[in-house]
């Protein structure tokens, strides 16, 4: 089949909002994505230590989209900018106007030892094969042992939530951080950075600086000249572009996103735009960082560039605020608003929490959320059912 028209790939923050914005264009939209449903990704930790209700996660895209947009529920594998069609499944499908939204996936780095084993936090599958593992493993384990490669926000998250969860199942356990950097965190101050490697010590977690995990058997970790044996192994050493394949002269970060024009059109291709996890967004010499405001309001000029571009109109190039960030480590927080407040704590926590809300797709989910950010989570295991 061929079709020409507009065509999105990913129906995440940033492909629902030019979806949204789309939703007047006199022409069919097709959007791509494999999920039928859309993820609140932020709160994957919380799913797989088993805090929060799997429901409040997600939301079919079905009703989500306007009605011009026909959401194919496929995988785009390749992308080919100069021949403008992408390939879905084997089919080729061409395209006038093309927004890349597709988000990212785990980068393992190459780390191909016993991989189906190694667990990882990027969809609402992966978080619920550990929330359904975990207790488990915590069972049938003498000395159960976590052990997380990527001292990043996700790997730290995923570490206390696992670690909350095994604390209120009555089985402590170990947890180890592997990161061959020499910093968590790097990006944080230094008082920060002490702050919060003093608060995942009294959990009695390790962190294994300049240490790269070099070899998993399916059951122990080798990481320097450690072997962690009989581990829960879980891998956050970061994320890259989604697509497989991208054809097209291009400028692309290590990690595969792509260099966009003000505007978000990629260089040299004005009909084809970038937003989100997928973009390289520059601004005051810096990268924009992988978020979700940041997804969402790019998302959402991205779609009115493409409607505008479609009829000969000027587009407007996307003006970014960061309205700030939250790591939310189950019981401790530190976090920053408008590029200048410090929060943390509770504090933290509760907005991390009504930030899910907020961004969410429903009112059910919405006050789910709200719910959890009032209450927060007891010491004995409260689980939000
Ligand atoms: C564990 C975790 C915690 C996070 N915590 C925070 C946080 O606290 N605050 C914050 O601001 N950000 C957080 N982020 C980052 C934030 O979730 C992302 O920046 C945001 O989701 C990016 O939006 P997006 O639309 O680009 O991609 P996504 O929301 O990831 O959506 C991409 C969509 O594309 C689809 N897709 C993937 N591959 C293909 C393909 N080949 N073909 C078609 N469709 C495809 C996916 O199924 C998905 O629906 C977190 C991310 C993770 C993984």
């Amino acid at each position: 089949m061929e079709s020409k028209t507009i065509i999105i790939i990913g129906g995440g923050f940033s492909g629902r909002q030019a979806a949204r914005a789309l939703r007047h264009a006199d022409r069919e939209v097709l959007l791509f994505d494999p999920a039928g449903s859309t993820v609140m990704l932020p709160s994957l930790p919380d799913l797989a230590g088993g805090w929060v209700d799997e429901k409040l996660l997600h939301y079919p895209l079905k009703d989500l989209l306007p009605a011009n947009v026909r959401h194919i529920q496929k995988a785009v594998r390749s992308i080919d900018l100069d021949g403008r069609k992408i390939i879905a499944s084997g089919e080729v499908f061409t395209f006038d106007y093309l927004l890349i939204a597709a988000g990212s996936v785990t980068d393992f780095h190459g780390f191909n030892r016993h991989r189906e084993q190694i667990y990882h936090l990027e969809s609402l599958k992966t978080a619920l094969r550990i929330r359904d593992d975990f207790p488990a493993y915590l069972q049938r384990s003498e000395n159960p042992h976590v052990v997380i490669a990527g001292g990043g926000y996700t790997g730290l998250e995923l570490a206390m939530n696992l670690y909350a969860r095994a604390e209120a199942a009555g089985r402590p356990c170990r947890v180890t951080i592997v990161d061959p950097a020499p910093d968590i965190l790097p990006f944080l101050p230094k008082e920060k950075q002490q702050f919060l490697r003093r608060f995942i010590a009294g959990t009695g977690t390790v962190i294994l600086s300049n240490t790269p995990v070099t070899d998993f058997d399916g059951e122990n970790v080798t990481a320097g000249d450690r072997q962690l044996k009989e581990v829960f192994f879980c891998w956050a050493g970061g994320s890259r572009f989604a697509v497989p394949q991208l054809t097209g002269t291009v400028e692309r970060l290590r990690d595969g996103r792509l260099k966009v024009d003000p505007d978000l059109s990629l260089p040299g291709y004005p009909h084809v735009f970038a937003a989100g996890d997928a973009a390289a967004f520059e601004q005051n010499g810096q990268i924009l960082r992988k978020a979700i405001n940041f997804a969402w309001y790019a998302g959402k000029r991205a779609g009115k560039n493409i409607e505008s571009r479609s009829h000969g109109k000027a587009v407007k190039p996307f003006r970014p605020f960061d309205a700030g960030w939250v790591i939310p480590l189950h019981a401790e927080s530190v976090g920053q608003l408008f590029s200048r407040i410090w929060i943390g704590g509770n504090t933290g926590l509760r907005l991390h929490y009504f930030m899910c809300g907020f961004r969410n797709y429903s009112f059910a989910n919405f006050a789910g959320f709200v719910k959890i950010a009032v209450k927060l989570f007891d010491k004995g295991g409260h689980h939000d059912d």
